[in-house]
C-alpha cells in the first residue's frame, strides 16, 4: 500500500488517502504519535480517503505517523492550525516580543510546539566564537512563553533556543523591534531614546480622502545614490532629510525634487531589515531591492549610517519621516508579508515549523509568490502577526499608508482588519496593494485579489487594465499602448477615467469606489515606460517618445482614483532595457540626475499636470454615483482619440466645466465641443491651471500624442 497526502483535521481525526483501498484491514492501521501508539476508535472510507477518528487527543508538540505494516507516511498539521477547536486552546491576542522598561524586561514567544524555550541574552550583536549567553528558562502557557529578566538589560542582545520537533534551534524574535548587526540577534533598547526632537508632535500632512494622494514610488537608495545627487548621506534614510540639494547642473535632486514635482506621498520600496544574504550591512557591494524580509518590525540596517548600533537605523528612519512631514509629503511603506526570506532557516519555521507557512497537502511548501514560502495569513496567528506588525509601523514610526506586495495573496478577513483597525486611528492612512489572482492553496473566494475587490472595501488595487491599456502588455515587448498608437484601446481608457468603477453597461467597473483603483503605467517591476516605449515602437524619434510618455501619466492623473508614479518616470527614466533589476548595479538603478535636465521638458509638463490634478478637485471624486453624474464622454469623436467633460462644479470645483481630450494620433486632431468661453489651459507643450489661450467656438483643435484640457466658468 501506497500513502499519499496525510493530515491531522482534528485533534482526534487523521485523513489520508491510499492508492489501492480494497485491500487492506483497518485493524493494521497504526497511528504513532512521537513514540505512543494512539487507539483508533473508528474509522470511515470515501474513493480512496480514509479517515481515522482516534480513542485521545494528538500532542502537537510530537510529529504523527501512520503506519501499516511496514509503509509509514507523516501526518502535516498545517489543516489542524485552520480549525476553531486549535484556535480556541492557542490563539492569543497578547502582546509578543521583548517588552523593555527600566527595572525589567518581559519576552513572550509564540510556538505551542515547542517542548523548551530558553532565552539567551548576549552582549555581542552577532555570533562570535566561545559565547557563553546567560540562559533563562521560559515558561509555557498554551503555547506562549514567557521569562522575566530583572534589571535594566538596556543594549543587551537576544535570541531564542527552542527545542521542537527533537530539533534545537536558535531563533530571532519574528516580533524583535531592535537588532545588531545583518539582524541577526535581536536587541534591547529603550525606543524612548530613538525619538528625534519633537518626533510626538510630528503632524502626517493630512489629506482628506484617499483619491486627493497622490504617490511617488521611490528606492532609499536608488533616490540619491548617484554621485552627481549633491546629497552627502547617499543611499541612507538620512538623504532624504537634505534640503535644497541640487545636481551639478544646477536642478533640484532627492527631497527638493520630490516637493518641487508636488506629489503628496512617497511609497519606500523595502525599508524593514531584509535578508543579510541580500545586502550585507557591513559592506554592501552588491545591489538588492530587499523584497526578502528578515525582521519584519524592524528597519533596514544598510540605510542607516551604523547599522552596528541597533538604535541608529531606528532614529534615522524616524528622523526621515518627520523631515518628509514637515516638507508635506506622507510616507508610505512598502510591505512584504507575503513571503519572507530562507526556508528552514527562517525564523518563523525555526520556533513553530509548519504554522506560519501554505502547504500543500503533500507537505511542500506553496510558493504563489514566486518564492520560497507563502505565509499563511489565514492562520489566526500569522494573521495576529502581519496586524500587530502594520499597527506597529503606523503607531511607532507614524507611517500613513501601506502597500502590501501581492497583496492577492492574503485572505480577504486579515486584510479587512487591517483597515478597520487603521481606521481607528486618527488620521487618514492608506491600505492599497497587488490584487494578482496568484496560485495559491487559499481557496479563490478568500483571496484579497482584485476579483474580490468589492469585499474589501477601501482598499487599493494597482490598476493592470489601465496600465496595459496605456503603454501595452508587460508580458508581451512589442505589445503597444493607447499612447503609442495600439488601435482599439478606447474603451479601455474610459474605463480608467471612470476610475474603474461601473459606469455603464458598456464601461463595466472593476472597484466599488475608486480609491479602489491605484491608476500606474510603471513601477519599480518590468520595464520603465521609456523602455518598454522604446522597445515596442521601434524607436520613433526622440519627440513622439517624449511625447508618449507625456501623454501616458497625463492620462493617470487625470483618471478618477489614485494616480501612482514610478520616481524618475518625470524625466524619462531608463534602465537600459533591463526588465528586472532587482539586483542589477547601482549605474542601472539609480536616479540619474543627468537625465533630469536632459528631459527638462518632459518633467515641468508633469510638474504642471500635478499641479493641475491637486487644484482641482473635479479630478479626485469619491463617491461613484457623483462620477456617473458629473463625468460624460463625448460620442462622436475620431479613432485614437478620448474626450470627457467634468461637469457642473464637479465635486466642489472651483471651475465649472472642464474638458479633457486625450489624442493618441500621430496627427493633430479637430473635434466638435459645446459652444463657449473655453480657458485652454494645458496642451501639448505648457501643463497646469493657467490660461494658454481663450476659445470661443464649437470645435477644437488637439494636437498629434497630447492632451488638452480647457475650462469655463
Ligand atoms: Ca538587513
Amino acid at each position: 500500500m501506497i500513502f499519499f497526502n496525510a493530515y491531522v483535521a482534528e485533534f482526534k481525526k487523521i485523513i489520508f488517502t491510499v492508492d489501492d483501498f480494497t485491500q487492506f484491514q483497518i485493524y493494521r492501521f497504526e497511528v504513532k504519535n512521537g513514540d505512543k501508539s494512539i487507539g483508533i476508535n473508528s474509522y470511515s472510507i470515501s474513493e480512496n480517503t480514509i479517515e481515522l477518528i482516534l480513542s485521545e487527543n494528538i500532542n502537537i508538540k510530537k510529529e504523527c505517523y501512520v503506519y501499516y505494516e511496514s509503509k509509514s507516511i507523516k501526518a502535516i498539521y498545517s489543516r489542524l492550525y485552520k480549525t476553531s477547536e486549535f484556535n480556541d486552546r492557542y490563539y492569543h491576542d497578547i502582546t509578543l516580543g521583548a517588552i523593555y522598561n527600566k527595572n525589567f524586561t518581559v519576552f513572550r514567544v509564540w510556538s505551542p510546539a515547542a517542548t523548551s524555550i530558553y532565552l539567551l541574552l548576549y552582549d555581542n550583536s552577532e555570533p562570535v566564537p566561545n559565547e557563553n549567553p546567560k540562559k533563562y528558562k521560559m515558561k509555557e502557557n498554551n503555547g506562549v512563553w514567557s521569562a522575566l529578566v530583572k534589571g535594566n538589560i538596556k543594549n543587551s542582545f537576544y535570541t531564542y533556543q527552542v527545542k521542537v520537533y527533537n530539533n534545537l534551534n536558535e531563533a530571532v524574535d519574528p516580533y524583535t523591534r531592535a537588532v545588531g548587526i545583518n539582524g541577526l540577534r535581536g536587541a534591547i533598547i529603550d525606543f524612548e531614546e530613538t525619538n528625534p526632537k519633537n518626533f510626538d508632535k510630528d503632524i502626517s500632512p493630512q489629506i482628506k480622502e484617499y483619491t486627493d494622494a497622490i504617490l511617488y514610488e521611490l528606492s532609499i537608495r536608488d533616490i540619491s545614490s548617484h554621485p552627481d545627487s549633491g546629497v552627502f548621506n547617499k543611499g541612507k534614510f538620512l538623504a532624504l532629510t537634505e534640503d535644497n540639494t541640487k545636481s551639478s547642473k544646477n536642478l533640484s535632486t532627492a527631497l527638493a525634487h520630490i516637493k518641487d514635482l508636488g506629489v503628496t506621498h512617497v511609497q519606500i520600496m523595502p525599508s524593514f531589515d531584509f535578508s543579510y544574504k541580500s545586502i550585507d550591512e557591513k559592506s554592501a557591494t552588491k545591489y538588492n531591492w530587499g523584497y526578502d524580509p528578515q525582521n519584519y518590525n524592524v528597519p533596514e540596517g544598510y540605510y542607516s549610517t551604523d547599522p552596528y548600533n541597533p538604535a541608529v537605523r531606528i532614529i534615522e528612519f524616524k528622523r526621515m519621516i518627520q523631515h518628509l512631514h514637515r516638507n508635506g509629503i506622507c510616507v508610505n511603506m512598502d510591505v512584504v508579508f507575503n513571503h519572507c526570506a530562507g526556508e528552514n532557516d527562517n525564523n518563523f519555521e525555526k520556533i513553530f515549523p509548519g504554522y506560519y507557512f501554505r502547504l500543500h497537502e503533500d507537505g511542500s511548501l506553496v510558493k504563489g509568490s514566486g518564492c520560497e514560502n507563502d505565509t499563511a495569513s489565514e492562520h489566526s496567528m500569522m494573521r495576529k502577526f502581519i496586524i500587530d506588525s502594520v499597527i506597529y509601523w503606523a503607531h511607532e514610526y507614524h507611517i500613513d499608508g501601506f502597500r502590501f506586495d501581492l497583496m492577492g495573496l492574503h485572505d480577504i478577513t486579515t486584510m479587512n482588519i487591517i483597515r478597520q483597525k487603521l481606521d481607528k486611528l486618527d488620521r487618514t492612512i492608506m491600505v492599497y496593494g497587488e490584487g494578482w489572482n496568484l496560485n495559491s492553496t487559499l481557496p479563490e473566494g478568500l483571496k484579497a485579489a482584485q476579483i474580490n475587490a468589492h469585499r474589501i472595501p477601501h482598499i487599493g488595487h494597482f490598476n493592470d487594465v489601465i496600465r496595459d491599456a496605456i503603454r501595452g502588455s508587460i508580458f508581451a515587448i512589442q505589445d503597444k499602448g493607447f499612447v503609442s498608437g495600439k488601435d482599439g484601446m478606447e474603451d479601455s481608457i474610459k474605463k480608467c477615467v471612470t476610475g474603474s468603477i461601473k459606469y455603464s453597461d458598456r464601461i463595466k467597473g472593476m472597484f466599488s469606489t475608486p480609491d479602489q483603483s491605484i491608476n500606474y503605467v510603471c513601477a519599480h517591476d518590468n520595464h520603465t515606460l521609456w523602455d518598454k516605449l522604446e522597445l515596442s515602437t521601434n524607436y520613433e524619434t526622440i519627440d513622439d517618445l517624449k511625447n508618449m510618455q507625456k501623454l501616458a501619466n497625463a492620462i493617470v492623473l487625470t483618471c478618477q482614483g489614485i494616480p501612482f508614479l514610478h520616481s524618475g518616470v518625470e524625466f524619462c527614466r531608463t534602465k537600459g532595457h533591463i526588465e528586472n533589476s532587482f539586483k542589477s548595479p547601482d549605474t542601472v538603478n539609480r536616479m540619474d540626475w543627468d537625465r533630469k535636465a536632459q528631459f527638462l521638458d518632459v518633467y515641468t509638463y508633469y510638474k504642471g499636470i500635478i499641479t493641475l490634478r491637486k487644484e482641482h478637485s473635479a479630478f479626485r471624486m469619491n463617491d461613484p454615483e457623483h462620477i456617473k453624474n458629473s463625468l460624460e464622454f463625448f460620442s462622436y469623436v475620431p479613432q485614437k482619440v478620448v474626450a470627457f467633460m467634468l461637469k457642473d462644479y464637479a465635486n466642489g470645483d472651483i471651475w465649472k466645466d472642464i474638458l479633457v481630450v486625450y489624442n493618441a494620433n500621430k496627427y493633430n486632431v479637430t473635434i466638435n465641443i459645446p459652444y463657449g468661453t473655453w480657458h485652454l489651459v494645458t496642451d501639448k507643450f505648457t501643463s497646469g491651471v493657467e490660461t494658454i489661450k481663450i476659445i470661443t467656438s464649437d470645435t477644437l483643435e488637439v494636437s498629434s500624442i497630447s492632451m488638452s484640457v480647457l475650462y469655463r466658468m
